[in-house]
């Protein structure tokens, strides 16, 4: 199969984390996850983890020459000869048009842009009782998509923590910061006809059936 470049937009706890994972398994591809990335940093004390660290925990956005650099390295990689998830990734005008100047540099395109698309007060009520385990980021919900194992994650049995991020006065940043800064790439990627529309409010499978049929439309589409 040809490259299959995908990004996953969308505001916080909007489901690509979810979504993303089950994507990597189905594709086989790399899946990288700024936010994922980041995290690990910190946890590691990186100089990236300790810039970022204080942007993260306000939910502010990284300064955009700090999580250029994590991606340009990463979609140049060997690993991503054959195409890559992107998460989380842009999330800005200048992130977007650097992705742009390094797939250029690089004679990739981006296959599609998916767009998860779910109201604030949704996501308001999703963030406060999402779960992620320390080990790997893998993502719950207390009440809609519960481990087997009260506080311990299905897949590698680490502890399952509140992100610090998701304290509520934090979520509200987020979506601030989404909305001012994030959104704007809908435009932008809608006019270069790269967008595609899924509505993420609803329950994580149907969602990931929608992405399914859609990425089998651009497969297709690849062959061809
Ligand atoms: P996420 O796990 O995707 O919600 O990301 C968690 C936090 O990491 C965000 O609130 C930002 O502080 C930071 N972050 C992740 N991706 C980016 C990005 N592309 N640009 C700037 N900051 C980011």
């Amino acid at each position: 199969m040809a490259h299959l470049n995908l990004i996953l937009l969308g505001p916080p706890g909007s489901g690509k984390g979810t979504q993303g994972e089950r994507l990597q398994e189905d594709l086989e591809l790399p899946y990288y996850a700024t936010g994922d990335i980041l995290r690990a940093a910190v946890r590691e004390g990186t100089a990236i983890g300790l810039e970022a660290k204080e942007y993260m925990d306000r939910g502010d956005l990284v300064p955009d020459e700090v999580i250029i650099g994590v991606i340009a390295e990463r979609i140049a990689s060997p690993e991503a000869a054959h195409g890559f998830i992107l998460d989380g990734f842009p999330r800005t005008l200048p992130q977007a048009e650097a992705l742009e100047e390094k797939l250029d540099e690089i004679s990739l395109q981006i296959g599609a842009v998916i767009l998860i698309d779910v109201p604030d007060e949704e996501i308001v009520r999703r963030l406060g009782g999402r779960r992620v385990c320390t080990e790997a980021d893998h993502v719950y919900h207390v009440d809609f998509n519960p481990p087997e194992k009260e506080g311990i994650c299905d897949i590698d049995g680490s502890e399952l923590v509140t992100r610090d991020d998701d304290a509520p006065e934090t979520i509200r940043n987020r979506l601030v910061q989404y909305h001012e800064k994030t959104a704007p790439l809908v435009d932008f990627y809608e006019k270069q006809a790269l967008l595609d529309r899924v509505d993420g409010a609803r329950a994580p499978d149907e969602v990931a059936e929608s992405i399914r049929a859609l990425v089998a439309t651009l497969s297709l589409e690849e062959d061809n």
